[in-house]
């Protein structure tokens, strides 16, 4: 039996597939003639071609003819005579292919980049898609497929990418093991999100797994076996038809309306990153979406997405959600994050670093794109909300409306349409937002508090580091108190007050944010229906008990096994093995 840190509930059992990352260095390749490199040259663009006409039917089918186009679009541009021209030049000058087609692509990519149509700058990220997949065909001879994986795999990985989760047919995912993560990084939301049973932070797990290894994943433990005996499976296997049953017996909840036992009426919300995930929140039946990571859009490419395609994007995800709202968070790209057109510095401590509010202020041409394609989303979408990431102080909250108003005005003098009434709020994620609650209240439209940051700052733990693990909790009474006294200070201006950290799902506080007096819920798609539940079993006057005994804890472990008692009390109603392990 191996460890690591359970991040996604639930049992899986299936064949390893280890992804690996390939490296796109050919700096170690000798030129072996013009013919020789041309002929590899053109077996790559060939390759190329079957796989991605292969890649547009499977999204027509999947996604629709509009999704299938940006592919088949890719086709088109890697036809350009001009590309072609440019690749064939650097070879006849002895470049090495790899080489050719970083040079070609490089300059047809500054060439779109230089235009003044948005549409055709955002060729650019095109020809750098481009760019990788040909190079990789001619290292390794082929493209990992990730759209093909069969039923039944265990996906084995050293990170859990948005790229691999955005590509993988999660139906055929039994369950997701991987070396780096935390319980609250992007990488296990993702995996919640998409309710596929997960453990993180296994440090030799590529020395344990092998391809084609049969494995036995309990995302709820933590625990997982490779080769297990026949009895290991067998009692594996019970576990994960119980816990397909409890899943399913939860579905029933995702077109209750978000109530307590009192009859009081919330709003359960869902937190997504993409327009995958949007659709995702809508069949889970959520009340809107409460936080759209909307870095994820600025990520794994070479330059960032244009004001019409982030318009697109948001009045896509809008759409969606129709009626419902839809809290648009401003990127927030932590220092761990690689996104190359920021060329930003290494930093000591990415954590306490340049990420948040503090970068889109440093960077109005970047902030004003995002924020001038909200405002313009903000016309057609019925419910939009701007949300802001890492407020440490009222100057940093004002200076990002007065940015927003000098948006408006430019919008303004150019004549383009934007909704000047989109509400601006908080995340509160800072123990110094937390104690400035009271203020900050009298300047933001909402709060909505970021437990996965507020728990990594008051406790100093590293919510990424595994080795964290054991102090990183929501259970430490410090976090409790601080959500009191935000929940607290928005009631006492009359804002609305969220929670969209992962702690927004967890059992034993439930009681707790009904008793304080929280209105809105943001959890993974997949747990839209598991917090209705939860919230259906407690009224004020439970709920007030439990709470005023939490609060007299002192320390994780009280506060921790105490709410878990409490919910047990309610479990009559459900089996233990549906609840989330936080
Ligand atoms: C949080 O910090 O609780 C949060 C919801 O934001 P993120 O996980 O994206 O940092
Ligand atoms: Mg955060």
């Amino acid at each position: 039996m191996l460890k690591g840190v359970p991040v996604s509930p639930g049992t899986g059992i299936g064949r390893a597939f280890i992804y690996r990352d390939v490296s796109l260095d050919y700096s170690y390749r000798i030129f072996s003639g013009k013919e020789k490199e041309l002929e590899r040259l053109h077996e790559a663009i060939k390759a190329f071609k079957t796989e991605w006409q292969k890649r547009a039917a499977n999204l027509e089918t999947k996604m629709g003819r509009k999704e299938s186009a940006i592919v088949l679009g890719q086709l088109i541009l890697l036809d350009d005579p001009f590309l072609n021209q440019e690749m064939k030049k650097a070879i006849d000058l002895g470049q090495v292919a790899e080489a050719a087609v970083s040079a070609a692509t490089g300059h047809v990519a500054q060439m779109y980049l230089s235009m003044s149509d948005e549409m055709m700058q955002a060729r650019a990220q095109d020809m750098y898609c481009i760019r990788e997949e040909l190079i990789k065909l001619l290292l390794y001879g082929k493209t990992i497929s990730l759209s093909e994986l069969p039923p039944g795999t265990v996906f084995v990985t050293e990170e859990l990418t948005h790229f691999i989760c955005a590509n993988f047919p999660v139906g055929n995912i039994e369950a997701i093991l991987t070396v780096t993560g935390g319980k609250t990084s992007h990488s296990a939301i993702l995996a919640r999100a998409l309710g596929i049973p997960a453990i993180m932070g296994i440090e030799d797990l590529l020395l344990n797994v092998t391809d084609d290894a049969l494995v036995l994943v309990d995302g709820t433990s933590g625990e997982f076996y490779v080769n297990p005996d026949e009895d290991i499976l067998e009692e594996g296997r019970q576990k994960k038809n119980e816990w397909r049953e409890n899943q399913e017996a939860l579905l029933v909840y995702m077109t209750r309306p978000s109530m307590d036992k009192d009859g009081k009426s919330y709003l359960v919300q869902c937190n997504i990153s993409s327009l995958g995930e949007a659709y995702l929140a809508k069949k889970y039946g959520s009340d809107g979406v409460g936080l759209f990571r909307t870095e994820m859009l600025f990520m794994d490419r070479q330059i960032p997405p244009s004001e019409e395609e982030q318009l697109n994007t948001y009045l896509k995800v809008a759409d969606i959600m129709g009626e419902k709202g839809l809290v648009i968070r401003t990127m927030d790209i932590g220092g761990d994050k690689k996104v190359p057109y920021l060329n930003r510095q290494q930093e000591p401590n990415p954590f306490l670093g340049f990420r948040g509010i503090r970068q889109s202020l440093a960077d109005p041409a970047l902030f004003g794109m995002q924020i001038r394609a909200v405002l313009r989303a903000g016309v057609q979408g019925k419910n939009i909300k701007i949300m802001l990431p890492l407020v440490t102080g009222v100057d940093e909250l004002l200076e990002a409306k007065s940015f927003i108003e000098k948006e408006k005005e430019s919008l303004e003098e150019k004549g383009i349409p934007f909704n000047p009434h989109l509400p601006v709020g908080i995340m509160v994620e800072t123990p110094a937002a937390v104690q400035l609650a009271s203020v900050l209240a009298k300047e933001a439209d909402f709060f909505s508090i970021g437990t996965n940051d507020l728990t990594q700052y008051i406790l100093a733990a590293d919510r990424l580091n595994p080795r964290m693990d054991y102090l990183y909790s929501h259970f430490h009474p410090a976090v409790l108190k601080s959500i009191e006294m935000v929940i607290l200070a928005a009631k006492s201006q009359g804002i609305p007050v969220g929670i969209c950290g992962e702690a927004a799902a967890s059992p034993g506080f439930i009681p707790i944010y009904i008793s304080f007096g929280l209105d809105e819920w943001s959890v993974n798609p997949a747990e839209v229906p598991f917090v209705r539940r939860e919230l259906s079993l407690w009224d004020i006057k439970d709920a007030n008990e439990v709470t005023k005994k939490a609060l007299e804890f002192s320390t994780t472990s009280e506060l921790s096994s105490f709410l878990q008692k409490e919910v047990r009390s309610k479990a009559f109603l459900r089996s233990a093995s549906s609840l989330s392990p936080r």
